[in-house]
Order: C-alpha cells, then sequence, then structure tokens
C-alpha cells in the first residue's frame, strides 16, 4: 500500500459531470492541510474495456484492490448496449456490500431540524442469505464500535414476504449475537413518516440497497441536501471506497457552483478509515466553520461563492 512508510497511496476517480471541480476541491485541502496520501488517479475510459465489460478500466480496479483504499466521484454511465454500469461494475467486481451513510445536522445551517444526529443508512443490493448477514453484521459491528444503542432494520415484509422476510430473519440471527445493542423493524412506509415528523427517534438503519438509496435521499433533505451528504463503501477484503451520496449533477457541471462538502466528508471517512484521525477532525472542522459561518456557501445552501471560493475558505479556515 505503501509507497514509502510514512505516505499511503489511495485511488481517485474523479468521476463524471462535477466530479472533477469537486475533486480538485479534495485534493487542495488535502495538499493545505498536509494530508499524508499519494492520489493515483483513475479516468474513466472512452471505449468498453473487454476484461471488465465497462467503460471502467481492468488497471482502475486493481488499483483499488492494491490500494484497497480510494475516493470516488460521482459516475454518469454512457447509455448504449453492450456494456455494465459503472457503479454496478465497481460493486460487482470490488464486493462493496455495505454503504455507510451518515446523516447529522451541520452546526450553524438552519433547517426544519437542529438535531439530526444519530441517522446511518447502510444499503446492500442483492437479498441473498449470504449479503443479508454480512450487512447485518457489519450495521452491528458499526453501531458497537461508533457507541450507537439500536439498530433498526428497515423493511416491507408484510408484502414482500420472501425477500425482505429473509432480510429480516438474518437480521435477527445477527442481533441475537449482539445483546448490547437494542434491535427493532421498521416497515419503510412507517419509517418514512417518522423520519419526517421526528428524525432523532432513529439510530442506525440497515436495509437493502433500493430502501436505502430512497431513505438516505430523505435524510440528506432534512440536513441541507446532497450537497452535504458523505458515505462509504465496504468491501471484502477489507476495501473502503469513499464516494459522495449526490450524483454527477449535469445540470450545473463546468460552471464552478457545485458544493464539494459530500465528498470532503466522504474524503474525511475514508482518513478515519485509515486512522488518520487529526487530519480527519481537522478537514471536517473546518468544512463545518465554514458553513456556519456563513460567508461563503454554495447556491444550494443558498449562498453565491463558487466551488472555488468555497473551497479556499475552507482552506483558510485549517
Ligand atoms: P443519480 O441518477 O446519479 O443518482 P440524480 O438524478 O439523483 O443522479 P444528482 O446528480 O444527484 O441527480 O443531482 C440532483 C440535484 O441535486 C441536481 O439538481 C443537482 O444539481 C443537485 N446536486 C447534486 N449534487 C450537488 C452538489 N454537490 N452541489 C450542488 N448541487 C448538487
Ligand atoms: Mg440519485
Amino acid at each position: 500500500r505503501n509507497y514509502s512508510s510514512d505516505r499511503i497511496t489511495a485511488t481517485l476517480f474523479p468521476g463524471d459531470g462535477i466530479g472533477p471541480e469537486i475533486a480538485e476541491s479534495v485534493k487542495q485541502v488535502f495538499n493545505a492541510a498536509e494530508v499524508p496520501i499519494e492520489w493515483e488517479e483513475h479516468f474513466v475510459g472512452t471505449e468498453v474495456d473487454p476484461r471488465t465489460q465497462s467503460f471502467l478500466t481492468w488497471e482502475s480496479l486493481e488499483s483499488v484492490r492494491r490500494n484497497k483504499v480510494g475516493l470516488k466521484g460521482p459516475m454518469a454511465t454512457p447509455i448504449g448496449k453492450g456494456h455494465r454500469s459503472l457503479n454496478l461494475t465497481l460493486r460487482k467486481e470490488l464486493n462493496l456490500y455495505a454503504n455507510v451513510r451518515p446523516c447529522y445536522s451541520l452546526p450553524g445551517y438552519k433547517t426544519r431540524y437542529d438535531d439530526v444526529v444519530r441517522g446511518v443508512v447502510e444499503s446492500l443490493k442483492i437479498i441473498t442469505r449470504q449479503a443479508s448477514l454480512r450487512v447485518a453484521e457489519y450495521a452491528f459491528y458499526y453501531a458497537k464500535t461508533h457507541g450507537r444503542e439500536r439498530v433498526s432494520a428497515v423493511h416491507k415484509a408484510n408484502i414482500m414476504q420472501k425477500t425482505d422476510g429473509l432480510f429480516l430473519k438474518c437480521c435477527r440471527e445477527v442481533a441475537e449475537k449482539y445483546p448490547e445493542i437494542k434491535y427493532e423493524e421498521v416497515v419503510i412506509d412507517n419509517c418514512c413518516m417518522m423520519l419526517v415528523k421526528n428524525p432523532t427517534l432513529f439510530d442506525v438503519l440497515v436495509m437493502p440497497n433500493l430502501y436505502g438509496d430512497i431513505i438516505s435521499d430523505l435524510c440528506a433533505g432534512l440536513i441541507g441536501g446532497l450537497g452535504l451528504t458523505p458515505s462509504l463503501n465496504i468491501g471484502e477484503g477489507g476495501i473502503a471506497l469513499a464516494e459522495a451520496v449526490h450524483g454527477s449533477a449535469p445540470d450545473i457541471a463546468g460552471k464552478n457552483l457545485a458544493n464539494p462538502t459530500a465528498l470532503l466528508l466522504s474524503a474525511v471517512s475514508m482518513l478515519h478509515h485509515l486512522d488518520l484521525t487529526e487530519k480527519a477532525d481537522k478537514i471536517q472542522d473546518a468544512v463545518l466553520k465554514t458553513i456556519a459561518e456563513g460567508k461563503y456557501r454554495t447556491g444550494d445552501l443558498g449562498g453565491t461563492s463558487t466551488t472555488t471560493e468555497f473551497t479556499k475558505a475552507i482552506i483558510d479556515h485549517l
């Protein structure tokens, strides 16, 4: 993993749309904070690589496998036949089985709620016994190692009896191994209502992929939108690939308008994964201070700053 004893190599996919702009922001902030990381940059190819059957090159996947850690910008899959979706390729080839999406209120940025502090969404793609046990195991492990008290499994097992029923059965099995963590089950429609009425009711939520995709956008809305929410993909063999929850935002791409916070906070979770706690805290503090101060904010948070102005303000707060 290391170039030398004190520098860590990490894979960076700047991605599409606003990806290159927000990845540039991360690179600048990391440089200014003197984070000991060498980026190995990989770009989505212009042709299908027969070895991956997608526009992602074999070399880029090998880079993540070798480094075991990376940061990924949003990727828009080109439309056409004969290739796999970029995100699906990554998920399959790297066995990314859990996606951790923390969601908490940012101090100083006023929304309907001030205290959304507990929710974490995790998800997996396919309902098999093995995949369900693995993600449930990760949810409880996460709760335990992060001092959380409760895991709620979100489902629609009353209607989707086979698939969601199996998912719940697996969650219950794992719950028994963690008697110190409270376990409950919530039907997804009721969960949506409860999240909007009182988001502090929940702690850690675990659910299948499609529900996680929807619920995490709802949670993003509670705290100020998609420009703010980070995520971390956990893969087999200890791979950690951080990425923002949002997509490539083609409507604002190339205009220096994107909010880099979601990718920056994703990069911060990557630093925590690497135990670079001091650098992680330093960068997170600078981001939160900049937003709280309110002088420099991007358009999605009601400000008029460009991506580069906002980034510079963060660097000034380091
Ligand atoms: P995907 O299909 O990849 O999930 P999507 O259709 O959900 O993509 P996004 O690309 O996530 O769409 O964008 C949704 C909206 O949120 C767009 O209006 C976009 O401009 C806005 N948005 C997303 N990310 C950011 C960001 N980092 N900064 C500012 N606005 C953003
Ligand atoms: Mg989306």
